[in-house]
């Protein structure tokens, strides 16, 4: 069989612990047997990280930067356990999942894979609901301040050309707790860009929420923002894809979401983002079964899996045993890449080949076959086998290879 041919390389970051073992499976059974590979190989596995002192983190950034589409496996982000578990660490580096989002200017898109086996809790979610969450600023950059006596709290801020706004914010007669948030224009326009990006690409509507009308201006400019970006740049080819833009108040879209069929994108300020991606991951099913993509105003696109290095199977595989994580996530995040590769190299093949992968995998776990983290999510009465992840590995390719 002649392997199908790549003409630009994406970047491939490889990680850590368990993902790192499931990507040189799924590389050696699903896409190596069938594809002429091309990627820039960049190891963002810990100790690579501390040897190159985080530079390999920012070169795979920027090699995403020039390419346009990677690849990346979960990577342990240290904590103070980690430092004492790799005494070699040199320093606790920081997550390389945010210094790759801050490089690419980038929003992290997270959706569920659906499989008619489980059903979401919400009875009538059909298809998958994917949360674009907004990743800089409000509460996240806040600072905060206790206080005990009773007096008056004033926000003031002061322009580089001198001028100062000042706003008494409450006067208070004991003791009281503050908080000031800023963000920037920058950054929300940034992700509004995204959004609009990512549901063209996806020839989804987008859903976009705030709290406006209590927020007048904090949460009013984020919807002139995303208005101004809709109307300027993104109306005409929403227009021709037959696509929405939809902007209501969150209270009302959790209302509608819930009552939904999904099937739509659902962008939401950083907070409310980092709760409703829980609640939605958890309807759907299980974190296993997550994609997630970092998306820039440019199109950019970094595919992985939501899930972390699955760090307890890691410490069973090392001492011999046969574990059964699942790779679904990673596998997608690898048929993504491939997808968008061939949608910008205008390579039909290749795109094709991405998604034989993924109705490979989901007719695999539709047969049955499956990792034991989802016998207990399956509908009674459905019958399943759990099997290992390298038995779901080749019960995957084994189908790939038919449908080819
Ligand atoms: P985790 O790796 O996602 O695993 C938490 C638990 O969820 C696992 O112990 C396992 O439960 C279950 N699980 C997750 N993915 C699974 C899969 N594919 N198949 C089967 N079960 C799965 O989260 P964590 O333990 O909190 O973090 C471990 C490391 O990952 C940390 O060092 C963290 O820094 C890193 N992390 C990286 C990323 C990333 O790179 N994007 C994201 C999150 C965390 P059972 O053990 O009960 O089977
Ligand atoms: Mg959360």
């Amino acid at each position: 069989m002649n392997k199908i041919k790549m003409t630009t390389p994406l970047v491939e970051m490889d990680g850590d612990e368990m993902t790192r073992v499931l990507w040189a499976w799924i590389k050696e059974k699903l896409i190596l047997p069938f594809v002429d590979l091309k990627t820039e190989y960049y190891d963002l596995g810990l100790l690579h990280r501390n040897e190159t002192r985080d530079q390999v983190t920012i070169d795979a950034a920027n090699a995403t930067r020039r390419l346009g589409v990677a690849v990346k496996c979960a990577t342990i982000t240290p904590n103070r356990q980690r430092m004492e578990e790799y005494p070699e660490l040199t320093e606790m580096w920081k997550s390389p999942n945010g210094t790759i989002r801050a490089i690419l200017d980038g929003t992290a898109f997270r959706a569920p894979i659906l499989l008619p086996a489980i059903r979401p809790v919400v009875k009538t979610w059909e298809q998958p609901i994917t949360i674009a969450r907004h990743a800089y600023g409000d509460m996240y950059k806040a600072v905060d301040l206790a206080t005990e006596e009773p007096g008056t709290a004033t926000l003031s801020f002061r322009g580089q050309s001198g001028a100062e706004r000042v706003l008494e914010v409450q006067t208070v007669r004991g003791p009281a707790i503050w908080q000031a948030q800023h963000n920037t224009e920058e950054s929300i326009r940034a992700f509004a860009r995204s959004c609009f990006q990512y549901a063209l690409s996806q020839k989804q509507d987008l859903w976009f929420s705030t709290k406006d009308t209590i927020a007048k201006v904090y949460d009013g400019e984020f919807k002139r923002i995303f208005e101004e970006e809709y109307e300027t740049s993104y109306r005409p080819a929403f227009e021709r894809q037959g696509l929405t833009y939809f902007y209501t108040l969150i209270d009302d879209a959790v209302a509608r979401v819930l009552r939904s069929k999904g099937g739509f994108i659902w962008a939401l300020k950083n907070y409310d983002g980092d709760v409703m991606s829980d609640m939605v991951a958890t309807a759907f099913g299980s974190l296993a079964m997550m994609t997630s993509v970092l998306v820039s105003p440019d199109g950019t696109m970094e595919f992985e899996a939501s899930h972390g290095t699955v760090t307890r199977h890691y410490y069973r595989y090392l001492q011999g045993e046969p574990t059964s994580t699942n790779p679904i996530a990673t596998i997608f995040a690898w048929s993504g890449a491939l997808k968008r590769r061939g949608e910008l190299d205008q390579l039909p093949e290749l795109t094709r080949f991405g998604e034989a992968m993924e109705t490979a995998s989901l007719e695999t776990l539709t047969a049955g076959t499956m990792t034991k983290d989802l016998l207990s999510l399956v509908e009674p009465g459905f019958q399943a086998t759990g099997v290992n992840s390298q038995e779901f590995l080749d019960a995957i390719a084994q189908r790939l290879a038919e449908t080819l």
